[in-house]
């Protein structure tokens, strides 16, 4: 048992927490799984997310100083940006040709419509809300946001990582440009919090398996309520849906993420995926890829041999604006109510989706449940009613899970590739 990899221990994990969670969910023991499983899932996830400012950054401080020029940096991230709203708009149409191909809309049956309507009204009503927030800022309030004016305050959220990720560069390239015996004590001491919260990533994974289990027995609990027909109902209701979606996703995964590491770099896919796996596990049981980017970084610096000033730069920024597995499911998930509304959108309005579903996925938030607030914004652009998300949002949370994995994959696909072109 101490020999395994880690990702098969969390692989046991996970299946052990299926189980559990359909155990329980048939046996009536929601309750208990929340009161006494459920604990140990939010402990580790807030281990995770504990360590992830500190990580980024003084990674990120600590990359930065060690460039030699700025030109660098600012061609990293001309690359980095490039690649990722490349491969972004490439989900987005797969995602497009994946449901209208499917037509999944078409299968739903009349008085399951009316059912999910019915039940997801109140749900989908607060989901509104959010979005009208969201779409009530101008333009150029994203950039806005990216500058903190208080330092201690973008620390202590961890919604605010563009902001951490934004003063790091700006302390870095200060860093490089005052006298070298100024700025060696201040460099000596992120380097060794960075050595510090890496141990910390190590330590706390240690408890993966632990806490992956109870990430998905809650979650199945939760999703199925203490009735397990009703999850069996709605997937059978929506299963060409999600069938769209996730065959979406693999293409993504295997299309596109085959093609950038091929392009860029000579890394064959088992390493890449090996090396990742424990990272797109994570993602899964935890449908964040704030709370996993720790342990994406760590395993892209230490098992793919991505360079820290690499890593530091284009996983932090990936994990909040890089979202191809969100992007894709936004498409299908806009067209799909579409059809089941008995609308038919035309070829101008499915490119409006693709325009503003690779701006929708750059601002959902890296938390569970972010992609389908954004929705409503593509919705409403191609003027399908924002209440239709009660239709999906019953499977919501499994396909969460699985956008995600996909969104922490094209992370570390483009932070192997820009270092494999760094390297060039
Ligand atoms: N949960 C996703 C993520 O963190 C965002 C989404 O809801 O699509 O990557």
């Amino acid at each position: 048992m101490m020999k395994l990899e880690l990702h098969w221990k969390i692989i046991i994990g996970l299946v052990l927490g299926l189980a559990f969670g359909v155990f329980a969910a048939s046996q009536g023991l929601g309750d208990f799984t929340s009161a006494w499983v459920a604990p140990f899932g939010k402990i580790f996830l807030n281990l995770l997310k504990l360590i992830a400012v500190p990580l980024v950054l003084s990674s990120l401080i600590t990359g930065v100083a060690s460039l030699s020029d700025t030109k660098k940096l600012s061609r990293i991230g001309g690359k980095t940006i490039t690649i990722y709203i490349a491969t972004t708009a490439v989900a987005v149409t797969i995602g497009l040709v994946s449901v209208n191909i499917l037509q999944p809309g078409d299968t739903v049956p009349e008085d399951m419509k009316l059912k999910l309507q019915e039940t997801y009204e109140m749900a989908a009503s607060g989901r509104m809300e959010a979005a009208n927030e969201a779409k009530n800022r101008s333009i150029l309030q994203p950039l806005v946001d990216m500058v903190p004016d208080n330092v201690f305050s973008s620390a202590s959220n961890n919604r605010n990582m563009l902001q951490v990720v934004f003063v790091a560069i700006i302390v870095g390239i200060a860093l490089i440009q005052i006298p070298k015996n100024k700025g060696k004590p201040v460099l000596d001491f992120f380097e060794g919090i960075n050595e510090l919260v890496i141990k910390l990533v190590d330590n706390i994974m240690f408890f993966a398996p632990i806490g992956v289990f109870a990430l998905i027995a809650d979650t199945i609990t939760s999703v199925a309520g203490n009735n397990l027909n009703n999850i069996l109902e709605l997937l059978s209701a929506l299963g060409y849906y999600m069938l769209a979606v996730i065959i979406g996703l693999i293409l993504q995964m295997i299309i596109t993420y085959t093609t950038v590491l091929k392009i860029f770099s000579k890394m064959d896919l088992k390493t890449f995926y090996k090396g990742i796996a424990p990272a797109q596990l994570l993602a899964f049981s935890t449908s964040s890829s704030g709370a996993t980017l720790p342990v994406t970084m760590e395993r892209c610096e230490d098992e793919l041999e991505v360079s820290e000033e690499v890593s530091a730069f284009v996983l932090p920024l990936g994990a909040t604006i890089n979202m191809d597995g969100t992007a894709l499911y936004q498409a299908v998930a806009a067209v799909f109510i579409a059809q089941t509304l008995g609308m038919d959108l035309a070829l101008g309005a499915q490119l409006t989706i693709v325009f503003t579903a690779v701006l929708a996925s750059i601002g959902t938030a890296a938390v569970p449940g972010a992609g389908i607030i954004m929705l409503i914004i593509i919705l409403e652009a191609v003027g399908v009613p924002s209440a239709g998300i009660a239709l999906i949002l019953g499977v919501d949370r499994i396909l969460d899970m699985m956008r995600t994995v996909t969104n922490v994959t094209g992370d570390a696909s483009v932070a192997v590739a820009v270092h494999a072109s760094e390297k060039n």
